[in-house]
This record gives structure tokens, C-alpha cells and sequence, in this order.
């Protein structure tokens, strides 16, 4: 067999995250050579700290919502020949308030909300844990949405990549250079006709004075794992409340949502300074992923905050009627943020990509983001909508 870094790669991929493994798999569909460089052992970052819930209803109209729905199909074509289970699927938006019922309705008449499903409020307390449906407006039920468990998918879908598809993987290896044909790595040079690289929020290693043009900065979220106090109980579908449809860029554009905005301020200010929302979703042994919260900065303090914390069981006791779940879990997590792009395509070189989500959708998004720069790549398509503007001087 040939020496490993001796072989000449069609594309090298910098980052095994869910967005580096995305174009591997787009690469490797096409028959291309393939290899992956990971800094770490294996994946450490966002990609496995989130809730893998595959969001397709309330992501931002247009080039997300359709990357989101093109993501959502491959995670439902891959997870079965590569062994990762689907957790949950759909979504079923919770809310308490006529204001947020009002945006869930104009949400459902616009056209991405074709499929979903406005509920009343006992066919939104359905199944929840003993939640008064007298406490509810309504809600809404999307069928979109599919829920995987990252921290063992996304290392299973590499594992099945290089099984049944070739393709490589070095690491722990740090990218240091990136100038094709050849990439210096901390393992040895590498040689391969394009590259695309997707370091996370990872900003100095690569590029750094082209990354530091879209003025990025990270977010971090605060996470928890939790076990119901209710023996036998299994949250039916992945949750989601009032505060997440002043969070979601779907439902924010809304008209509507700016009195569920103002009646929030009022009524849950700490909610709302810490970005506080709710997604609850569930594995098959009955244990909940439960979260976030938003924190802004170059370098966010890592430290999970007990306030944070009972906030976010707050939300979800009053959304789905859970009290004192036993908190098995807690960890934060970041991600790349810009406050006006979900995500950047930056084109550095003509056989190189970087390419960062920055509005926290990647395990949503990054199967279609890979597709299209994939095509842009070796068919020369212009990737739809993808183009971004030049980072400023
Ligand atoms: C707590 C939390 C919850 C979230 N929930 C969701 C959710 O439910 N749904 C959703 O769609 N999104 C969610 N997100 C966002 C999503 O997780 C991210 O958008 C996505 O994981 C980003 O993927 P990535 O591959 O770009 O980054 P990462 O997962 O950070 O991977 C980047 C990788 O690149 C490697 N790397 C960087 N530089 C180099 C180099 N020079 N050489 C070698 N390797 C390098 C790093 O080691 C890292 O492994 C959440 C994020 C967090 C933090």
C-alpha cells in the first residue's frame, strides 16, 4: 500500500468537524480522493457539544431554510449505512402566550410553514409531563426536523467514511499551511488539488487576516443532560417555547414577533440578557440534551453559570411541565458568530475554500454547505447564493 503522505489527495479537507466531514462526504460521492486533517484525536468541538437537532423550521428564510431542508435529507440518507441512530424527529413548538401563538400562525401561513401543523393548546400539552394544557396558547408541529446524537454520530459518520467510502484521516495532525498542491501539517506535508478548510471557531491557524475581515467573534452555550424525575417518561418530540421564536431568524422577521419580544421583556428580562431559549430533545434511553444560553465574545469565560442554568430549567418546566429533572450533565460549547451572516464561503485561493458557519446552524446546514462547495469546486458552479462579499481591508 502507499505511504499515507505520499498519496495525492483530489481535495483535503482541514477540520473533522460535522461542516469538514459534510464536504468529505460530498467529495467522496462524487469518487474523489478524500483526506480529512484533525487537529485533535478526534472531534471535540461544537459539532459534538450541541444537541444534534437538525433544525429546519425557524431557520432564516431563503438560502438557510433550503440548506437546512437539503441537510435534513442527507442526515436521513446517511444515518442508516453509516449505524447512527435517529433520535426523534419533527418538532413541536410549545407556546404559552396568544403573542407567540400569533407568530406561530403567521410562521404557518408563510410558505415555509406548508407542512407544519397549528395545534391547540391540549394537542401541544399532548404527551408532555402532566402540563396543564390550560397553561398553553397552542402551537405549532413541523415534521421537518430529525435529531441525532453528536458526540456519537459525528464520530461514527467519519468512522464510516473511511470504512466504506476511502477516505482518509490524519490526526492529530494541526494544519500550519495551505498552499496547493501542498499542506503543511504537523504530521508531514500532504499534496492535494484543492482544499477546503472549516476550522470552527478556530481563527488565527489558518487565514487568520482574511477571517478577521468578517469581523468574527464566538458564542458561547450552556448545556445540560438531564433524567426525568417521572419514571418511564420519553419527551415525544424535540420542544421548543416562547423564547425560541424571538431567537429564530424564521419567526424574528415575522411582523408578529415584535409584541412576543416586548411582552418577553416584561416578563422574562434574565431570559432574554442571558439569550436564554429552550430545545429539549431526547435520546432513546429517556435522558434529555436540554439548553442554551448565548454569551458574546472574542474569548467567552468557559465557566457554566448556576443562574444560567436554573433559567434554562425554568423554561423547560413551564414548557413541558418537567420539574426537577436530575442533572446528570453540564458543558458549554462555542461557536464562530457574525452578527449578519449565518454563514461565509471566502474563496482565498481558486482551488481553496474556508468556510465557517457563524449563526450556530452547522449540524442543519453543513451537509448542503458541503454540496455546494464542492460543486463550485470541481464542476466550477457557482455556488447558489453562496458568495460572500470580500473581507475588508
Ligand atoms: C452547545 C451548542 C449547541 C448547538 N446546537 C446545534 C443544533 O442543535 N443544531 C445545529 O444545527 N447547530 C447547533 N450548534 C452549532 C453547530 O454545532 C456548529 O455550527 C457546527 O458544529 C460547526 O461545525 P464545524 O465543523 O464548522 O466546527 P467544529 O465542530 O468546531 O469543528 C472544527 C474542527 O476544525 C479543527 N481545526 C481547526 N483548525 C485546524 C487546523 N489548522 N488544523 C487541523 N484541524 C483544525 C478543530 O480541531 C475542530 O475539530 C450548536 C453549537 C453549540 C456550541
Amino acid at each position: 500500500m502507499e505511504p499515507f503522505l505520499s498519496r495525492t489527495y483530489d481535495l483535503a479537507v482541514v477540520g473533522a468537524g460535522i461542516l469538514g466531514l459534510g464536504h468529505a462526504l460530498a467529495a467522496a460521492r462524487r469518487r474523489l480522493r478524500v483526506v480529512v486533517v484533525e487537529r485533535d484525536a478526534q472531534a471535540n468541538g461544537a459539532s459534538v457539544r450541541n444537541f444534534g437537532f437538525v433544525t429546519v423550521t425557524g431557520q432564516e428564510r431563503g438560502t438557510t431554510w433550503r440548506r437546512a431542508l437539503r441537510t435534513r435529507d442527507v442526515w436521513a440518507e446517511v444515518a442508516g449505512p453509516a449505524g447512527i441512530a435517529v433520535e426523534q424527529r419533527g418538532l413541536r413548538v410549545v407556546v404559552r402566550r396568544p403573542e407567540a401563538l400569533a407568530v406561530l400562525e403567521a410562521y404557518a401561513a408563510s410558505e415555509m410553514g406548508e407542512s407544519c401543523r397549528l395545534l391547540n393548546a391540549a394537542e401541544a400539552a399532548e404527551g408532555l409531563a402532566g402540563l396543564p394544557a390550560a397553561q398553553l396558547a397552542g402551537g405549532l408541529a413541523s415534521p421537518h426536523e430529525l435529531r441525532v446524537e453528536s458526540r456519537s454520530a459525528v464520530p461514527r459518520l467519519a468512522a464510516w467514511l473511511a470504512e466504506a467510502w476511502g477516505v482518509d484521516f490524519l490526526q492529530p495532525a494541526l494544519v500550519r499551511a495551505v498552499a496547493p498542491p501542498r499542506l503543511e501539517t504537523t504530521a508531514g506535508p500532504l499534496e492535494a488539488g484543492a482544499v477546503v478548510v472549516c476550522p470552527g471557531d478556530e481563527f488565527l491557524s489558518l487565514y487568520p487576516e482574511r477571517i478577521a475581515g468578517y469581523g468574527l467573534s464566538r458564542c458561547l452555550l450552556q448545556m445540560l443532560r438531564l433524567r426525568p424525575r417521572e419514571a418511564g417518561f420519553r419527551l415525544p418530540c424535540p420542544v421548543m417555547s416562547d423564547l425560541g421564536l424571538v431567537r429564530y431568524a424564521g419567526y424574528t422577521a415575522l411582523p408578529e414577533a415584535a409584541a412576543l419580544r416586548a411582552r418577553l421583556e416584561r416578563e422574562q428580562p434574565r431570559h432574554l440578557a442571558e439569550g436564554v431559549h429552550l430545545i429539549a430533545v431526547a435520546g432513546a434511553d429517556g435522558t434529555l440534551v436540554a439548553g442554551d444560553s448565548h454569551r458574546y465574545a472574542a474569548t467567552p469565560a468557559p465557566f457554566a453559570s448556576a443562574e444560567v442554568e436554573a433559567l434554562i430549567l425554568d423554561e423547560l418546566q413551564r414548557a413541558t411541565g418537567l420539574a426537577e429533572p436530575e442533572v446528570l450533565e453540564r458543558w458549554t460549547g462555542t461557536y464562530a458568530w457574525a452578527p449578519d451572516r449565518a454563514a461565509l464561503i471566502d474563496r482565498p485561493e481558486a482551488a481553496v475554500r474556508l468556510v465557517v458557519v457563524t449563526g450556530g446552524t452547522g449540524a442543519s446546514t453543513g451537509f448542503a454547505l458541503g454540496e455546494e462547495v464542492v460543486a463550485e469546486l470541481f464542476d466550477g458552479a457557482a455556488s447558489a447564493e453562496a458568495s460572500s462579499p470580500e473581507p475588508a481591508e
